[in-house]
């Protein structure tokens, strides 16, 4: 009896520790190399915090509990007027329910970089210093890949 309590116990807290999300890349939007250059950025993801990514090509629903949308719009200008590749809306009412638009004239080397970053805002986070992933600029003081520093923030959010 007490083991069973403790295997429950236990799954409980297995099911507690990974966050999943459903990401939907609309179809049609993408390239096939740039579909898969969203699947890398969610992998650098995976590999860095306990998180999984269910990715589906389809059209993208109506913001859901859970469910990222990518797709790609023709520009994104900030409200500064400054240019942009990438911009994450956050629906306010769901968890982690989000838009991430993606430039169409973001450069090709930047562009699963810009996504990762993306994923970034996706799961909650903000800017952050130089040097890491959340970096607001996409230049060389933005890091590739989540760093030490955004994976702490990530793991602040969730306390
Ligand atoms: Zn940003």
């Amino acid at each position: 009896m007490h083991a069973i309590l403790l295997l429950a116990f236990l799954a409980l807290i297995g099911c507690a520790r990974t966050e999943s999300y459903q990401v939907v890349i609309q179809s049609g939007d993408f390239t096939r190399e740039q579909e898969g250059q969203i699947v890398q950025a969610m992998e650098a993801w995976e590999s860095a915090v306990p998180v999984t990514f269910r990715v589906h090509i389809d059209g993208c629903p109506d913001p859901l509990w859970n469910t990222v949308c990518v797709r790609s719009v023709p520009t994104i200008a900030e409200p500064s007027g400054a240019k942009a590749y990438g911009r994450t809306d956050m629906h306010d009412e769901l968890d982690y329910s989000s838009f991430v638009n993606i430039a169409a004239d973001t450069p090709p080397d930047l562009f699963v970089k810009v996504v990762t970053h993306e994923m970034g805002h996706a799961q909650g986070l903000v800017h952050h210093g130089a040097g890491t992933l959340m970096y607001a600029t996409t230049n060389t003081d933005q890091a590739a890949a989540p760093t030490e520093d955004d994976i702490q923030q990530w793991e602040t959010y969730r306390r």
